[in-house]
């Protein structure tokens, strides 16, 4: 049988780190990643035959669960006509009109393949549109690894403390301004100075890459009010919070209109995609429309379109996002009272379908609170649970995510591998 370990060595001396995107490496909580053989519903199985409650989620797109059969199927049936095109499809046009349905300010979309490609296409037409280089963003939030976006960012920026990364030009950096996440005053202070600079101001609504932080009250509407009045665009990078918090995404559950959307992997169902929209008279400056330039070959590819229509179908059943959320504070709830019981200094956070958890006593609504938190105690229990056959995000610094095929039972098991597991924290 091939194990984990021998998979990781081999990995080690033909990727960096072993991995393909960083915080798979284990680099944060120690030890070594296992690798998944196969998914299916709440649960991930790795090359040894280990199953594992997955809260990870492909990182979010699995909310219907691991290969769920009518997202399988819909690509099965896309496969048959053939893997990509490179010229328009009817499905980009079934998957632009769902978009607008359900995030209403989504006038108009361009298709594209990853989050990042989003963020920066959305920043680009923001620059373009308003003649303005300098965009705002918040310390601990991540959009993806575009130059613009690795000043003060947060997952696996964060987790291993490059905030700013080598080979991003200071003078890129520089056109990147950066507030504390939750502190209005700060945002209203840094407007009075060089809003008439300032292009778009980009955040993640609920912030899911500094553990999960959600806004004050308030908050989002003070920034929207910011950016109206010095005539800058608002952008939410709702990657994680799109069809997750709410079924129109953080705008719909806060009630606050950006100006630009930008989506990702969620709306592929576990294929590469990512999307970004909002107004018509900004979208149409894009090409070929208008001169702001941006491409992909593979945007809007009829196989990723297929995957994304069925799985967002799937989240318009009545009553899923309820039932998602309900399903995250039953988790949530049973950690505390676990952590409890064991004398452990533990909190939450949860908005919709997604969850923070934190080693400290305090309630976390600041980035500086979170990185406060013991990390350390994270990391112990990360692979107590792991041991368990439990996986969370491999760092203190990433939401979990919940899924419709986490059942009251995967979470009853969720809660008693955690009782087990604070226990020897507390040991
Ligand atoms: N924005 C946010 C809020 C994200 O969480 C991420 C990735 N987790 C991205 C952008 C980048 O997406 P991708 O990894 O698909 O490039």
């Amino acid at each position: 049988m091939t194990t984990n370990h021998e998979l990781f060595q081999r990995a080690r001396q033909l990727m960096p780190g072993g991995v393909n995107s960083p915080v798979r490496a284990f680099k944060s909580v120690g030890g070594e990643p296992f690798f998944t053989a196969r998914a299916d519903g709440a649960c991930l199985w790795d090359v040894e035959g280990k199953r594992y409650i997955d809260y990870v989620g492909s990182w979010g797109p699995m909310i219907v669960g691991h290969n769920h059969p009518a997202v399988r199927e819909a690509v099965e049936r896309a496969v048959k006509d053939g893997l990509s095109f490179g010229t328009p499809c009817a499905a980009e046009i079934s998957m632009a009109e769902t978009l607008g349905r359900l995030v209403p300010s989504m006038e108009m979309v361009r298709m594209v393949n990853s989050g990042t490609e989003a963020t920066m296409s959305a920043i680009r037409l923001a620059r373009g549109a308003t003649g303005r280089s300098k965009i705002v963003k918040f310390e601990g939030c991540y959009h993806g690894h575009g130059d613009s976006f690795l000043v003060k960012a947060g997952s696996g920026a964060l987790t291993f403390g490059v905030p700013t990364s080598p080979g991003v030009p200071k003078e890129n950096a520089d056109l990147t301004l950066t507030l504390p996440y939750n502190d209005s005053d700060a945002a209203k202070a840094l407007f009075a100075e060089q809003g008439p600079e300032i292009a778009a101001l980009i955040i993640e609504p609920v912030a899911g890459n500094m553990n999960c932080i959600p806004p004050v009250d308030g908050y989002l509407q003070a920034l929207r009010e910011l950016c109206t009045q010095s005539g800058a665009l608002l952008i939410f990078d709702e990657v994680m919070t799109g069809f997750r918090v709410a079924l129109g995404g953080a705008q719909a559950y806060y009630g606050v209109t950006p100006d630009l959307t930008t989506f990702g992997k969620i709306i592929g169902g576990g294929m590469p995609v990512g999307a970004y929209g909002g107004r018509r008279d900004l979208m149409e400056q894009i090409a070929p429309a208008g001169p702001i330039y941006q491409a992909g070959t593979l945007s809007g590819n009829p196989v990723a379109m297929a995957a994304g229509l069925a799985m967002l179908e799937l989240v318009q059943a009545p009553g899923f996002h309820e039932q998602l959320a309900a399903r995250t504070c039953l988790l949530v709830d049973g950690l505390q009272s676990a952590a409890d019981a064991s004398g452990i200094a533990f909190t939450t956070n949860a908005v919709g379908g997604m969850f923070g958890l934190f080693f400290g006593a305090a309630k976390v609504d600041t980035y500086a609170k979170a990185v406060e938190c013991d990390s350390a105690s994270f990391n112990r229990f990360f692979h107590a649970m792991l041991e368990r056959g439990v996986y969370l995000a491999p760092s203190a610094f990433e939401a979990g995510f919940m899924s419709s095929a986490h059942d009251d039972d995967v979470i009853a098991q969720t809660i008693a591998a955690a009782r087990e597991a604070f226990r020897t924290l507390a040991a």
